[in-house]
């Protein structure tokens, strides 16, 4: 039987954030200090690892990280007024607001307040748009994560048959569109889907992004295909786990993402990318 690649997000990130210390250095050297500023409301446990682990990067990059921790009690006026002062800050190329927010505050209204050429999450309508006429701008960060995994663990996409797993605006839709524009043939499935199976059945390239446990298992897997698990999961032992039955889908696949350190590792590092783009576009630097 045959055991499938296992694709290393670890290292691929680990090249990636070393290409974008090598960048942030050239900029700097034109008199430009790369800098993030990320905001965090409430104390929510997951996304306070997600904040310390984007300025745990930023250092090993060489970009200026600042962060705000605002508490849960925070009105949408106060934070709109912070986006406002960050917007106009020349010193900051990058604005992220960590996800979710708490109830009191729309989340649209936020994204919608920061300015697009500082939205390195590349959330705004207009980057959304931008990516989706083809121009230039921010790529989303797990989407563009999963066309590195792609490419850089040597798979092709031209031509290919790509099915998604999951519409989502932050994964599912963009995936989507960048696998399009890497000329992939790309077929969407969502939770109405009929005949998942056979659907995935033909695919040269999986992407999960369901946030289901065992969306994905053998059955519906080609002997060689690409199959990349986008969820984060805990199986009924509490262990962090994907879509994807791995164990299983390994045996078949000609290549797969492990949960942890397969897609994972990537958005951080594409953040990264996002944050010098930021710099240079602010810059006249492109
Ligand atoms: P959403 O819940 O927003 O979307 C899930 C999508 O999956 C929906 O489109 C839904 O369909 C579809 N879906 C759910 N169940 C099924 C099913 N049984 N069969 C087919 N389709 C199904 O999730 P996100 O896109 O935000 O995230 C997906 C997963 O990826 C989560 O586990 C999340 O934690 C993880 N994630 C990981 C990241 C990383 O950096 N590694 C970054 C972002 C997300 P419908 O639209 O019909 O409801």
């Amino acid at each position: 039987m045959m055991t499938a690649q296992l694709i290393d997000g670890k290292l691929i990130s680990a090249q990636i954030k070393e290409e974008a210390a090598k960048e942030a250095a050239q900029i700097k050297a034109k008199g430009v200090n790369p800098c993030l500023v990320v905001v965090l409301v409430g104390n929510d446990s997951a996304s306070q690892v997600y904040v310390n682990n984007k300025k745990k990067a930023c250092e090993a990059v060489g970009i200026r990280s600042v962060s705000y921790e605002l508490g849960a009690d925070t009105t949408e006026e106060e934070l709109l007024h912070l986006v406002a002062q960050l917007n106009a800050d020349e010193a900051v190329h990058g604005i992220l607001v960590q996800m979710p927010l708490p109830m009191q505050i729309n989340e649209e209204k936020v994204i919608l307040a920061i300015d697009a050429k500082k939205d390195v999450d590349c959330f705004h309508p207009m980057n959304v748009g931008l990516l989706h006429t083809g121009g230039n701008g921010f790529l989303p960060c797990t989407p563009a994560g999963i066309i590195e995994l792609i490419k850089r663990s040597g798979h092709t996409i031209q031509g290919q048959n790509c099915v998604i797993i999951g519409r989502s605006n932050i994964v599912g839709k963009p995936v989507a569109m960048l696998l399009m524009q890497e000329n992939g043939t790309v077929t969407i499935c969502h939770s109405k889907t009929r005949n998942l199976a056979e659907v995935c059945l033909g695919a040269d390239i999986i992407v999960s992004a369901t946030g289901k446990v065992n969306t994905v298992t053998a059955d519906m897997v080609k002997a060689g295909a690409v199959v990349i698990d986008v969820g984060m999961n805990r199986n009924e032992a509490g262990k962090l786990c994907g879509d994807v039955d791995f164990d299983k889908v390994k045996e078949i696949a000609g290549a797969i993402t492990p949960v942890p350190g397969g897609v994972g590792p990537m958005t951080i590092a594409m953040l990264m990318k996002n944050c010098l783009v930021a710099a240079k576009m602010q810059n006249n630097l492109m």
